[in-house]
């Protein structure tokens, strides 16, 4: 049997990464005149192992982000019950998601940042039916255009949008996006926020902007960020995956 405890030298790195992390996205918000609480922090827990998601849920943290199926359930099973300050975890799904495992990712996944195509909404739907739960959905967008990296071109939003709004158990919470390879994040940032606007006066409720990972976060909380998704500042470089 695994120990659910990450030992004390580990919970000691992951507590003093936290605050840090927690110093640069104050500070990001002062400069921005905005207030921390405003900015929601998803630990990017890929490749990690549960006990440290057990750690930073002790520390406070109650959302973790995943991006591969067969790895996020893991995690989710084996922390079934585990709370962070009173509340339940809320898993995030960041990765590109196929339309074969959408449905089991919805069984889970509190919210989804990565739907791209109208594809995925049928699958989502009915496994939050099944699991008689209500999914978050974020649209992720591309900023450069290039679809083969995940998201859907600025111009399919609002009928990707549409096609969320008919689905019974789906919410549409937003906009997601990644700073292209070589990119320069504020240009792209502001970019969101200017997508994410117009996102809102057809949807108001669509209100989440889910941008800015460990190197760019500054820029994001910059240009509007309500979510961030932070992996390597918090957990360290990512290990080797092992296959
Ligand atoms: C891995 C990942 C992150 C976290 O990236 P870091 O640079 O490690 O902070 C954020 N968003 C997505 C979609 C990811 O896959």
């Amino acid at each position: 049997m695994t120990s659910h405890v990450a030992g004390p030298a580990r919970c000691r790195e992951l507590a003093a990464r936290l605050d840090e992390l927690r110093l640069r996205i104050d500070r990001a918000c002062a400069e921005a005149g905005r207030a921390p609480a405003e900015v929601i922090l998803v630990a990017v827990s890929k490749t990690w192992p549960a006990t440290d998601v057990a750690a930073l849920a002790a520390l406070g943290v109650a959302d973790f982000g995943e991006n591969k199926h067969q790895e996020a359930l893991a995690k989710v099973q084996a922390l079934t019950g585990v709370t962070s300050a009173g509340v339940g975890l809320r898993w995030h799904f960041v990765g590109r998601l196929q339309s074969n495992k959408a449905r089991q990712v919805a069984a889970y996944a509190d919210v989804v940042h990565s739907v791209d195509r109208a594809a995925l909404l049928d699958p989502l739907d009915r496994g939050a039916a099944e699991a008689g739960r209500t999914l978050q959905v974020l649209l992720q967008v591309s900023l450069d255009g290039n679809r083969a990296r995940g998201g859907a071109l600025a111009e399919e939003l609002a009928a990707l949008a549409d096609h969320v709004a008919t689905h019974q158990q789906l919410r549409l919470a937003g906009l997601m996006a990644v700073v292209p390879a070589g990119a320069s994040p504020r240009p792209c940032f502001a970019r969101l926020r200017g997508l994410a606007e117009r996102l809102q006066r057809q949807h108001p409720q669509a209100r989440t902007i889910s941008a800015g990972m460990s190197g760019d976060l500054t820029e994001a909380v910059a240009e509007g960020a309500t979510v961030l998704r932070v992996g390597t500042a918090l957990f360290g470089g990512r290990p080797p995956v092992l296959r």
